[in-house]
């Protein structure tokens, strides 16, 4: 019996590597739309990177993702990035044309594209909680799908008022700056507010300082985290009447996004979806 060979290889380049819902995802599409391609998850130390990426030239991987510690550094090893990943100054998909490496980044279309099942950015006021690599994928890619108004709000002032500036000078939406010091006050003003801290990983009961009190029911609450996708946030935001978004559409939608990059076929996203929660064990 002869087995055919693989027909493309994407990877994902990470440290630490425990389990990837990713890879679990990818395979299960490519399966429904019968690509015998393969998604690796590797463990790849940030002194590795250059070689890792040396090595994906060479054996003729299709592409990769990216993640904690290589969104940034991965700029370097690149032909090309693409407008919104330059702006973010972070790569977390790269698609390989010929001979080129290009670099994308599917965070913030994926949050996006969820955002849209509920409410169009276009002319909202959003409040962004944090402004670390998926802080800033989301503000730059909502900013360019028109929002009125982003406020930044981050523990870390520089941190903060960069991203504010960015938007401001180089997405041109109007941005502000607030750092964040106890509980946060939401403007009456907002329209969308995002968690895109850390705050809530791995632990249902974590609290993200927020006066729950200025939560309207006009309002959307979003989460980025997606483990636990029920998280502390998402449930005070329901019991206050708002419409609320789990960090699970957008690591579906960014994986739709990266899955279209590389392979140029429409995914399944209910397929992603079910291929996720199977994985969590949701
Ligand atoms: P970064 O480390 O780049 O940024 C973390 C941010 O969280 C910073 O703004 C940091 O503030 C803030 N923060 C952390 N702890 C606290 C705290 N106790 N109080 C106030 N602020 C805090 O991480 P990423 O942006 O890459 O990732 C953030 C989260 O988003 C992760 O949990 C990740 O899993 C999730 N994520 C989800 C995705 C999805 O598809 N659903 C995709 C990508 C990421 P400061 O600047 O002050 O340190």
């Amino acid at each position: 019996m002869t087995h055919p060979a693989i027909q493309e290889v994407v990877a994902v380049f990470g440290q630490p590597v425990a389990g990837n819902p990713t890879q679990y995802m990818m395979e299960k599409a490519f399966a429904q739309v019968g690509l015998d391609w393969r998604y690796l998850t590797l463990e790849v130390a940030p002194e590795g990177l250059s070689d890792a990426m040396r090595g994906m030239r060479a054996m003729g991987f299709r592409g990769c993702n990216l993640t904690i510690p290589h969104k940034v550094e991965v700029l370097k090893y690149l032909d090309r990035t693409s407008e919104a990943a330059a702006l973010m100054g972070a790569v977390n998909c790269v698609n390989r044309v010929g001979d080129e490496l290009i670099g994308e980044n599917t965070d913030g279309k994926g949050f996006v594209q969820s955002l849209r099942g509920l409410a169009d950015p276009q002319g909202k006021h959003v409040a962004i909680l944090g402004a670390g690599g998926a802080a800033r994928a989301i503000a730059v890619e909502v900013g360019l799908a028109g929002a009125a108004q982003i406020t930044i709000v981050n523990r870390t002032e520089p941190r903060g008022q960069e991203l504010a500036d960015l938007l401001n000078h180089q997405v041109h939406v109007a941005a502000r700056f607030v750092q964040w010091d106890g509980d946060y006050e939401l403007p009456p003003e907002t329209d969308v507010l995002i968690n895109a801290t850390s705050i809530g990983l791995g632990d249902d009961d974590s609290r993200v300082p927020l006066s729950v009190g200025t939560l309207e029911p006009d309002m959307v609450v979003a989460d980025v985290i997606f483990n636990p996708p029920e998280t502390r946030l998402i449930r005070d935001a329901r019991q206050r009447g708002c419409q609320t978004l789990d960090g699970l559409g957008m690591l579906v939608n960014q994986a739709v996004i990266a899955f279209k990059i590389w392979t140029g076929r429409d995914a399944d996203a209910a397929v992603m979806r079910d291929a996720l929660e199977e994985f969590l064990g949701l």
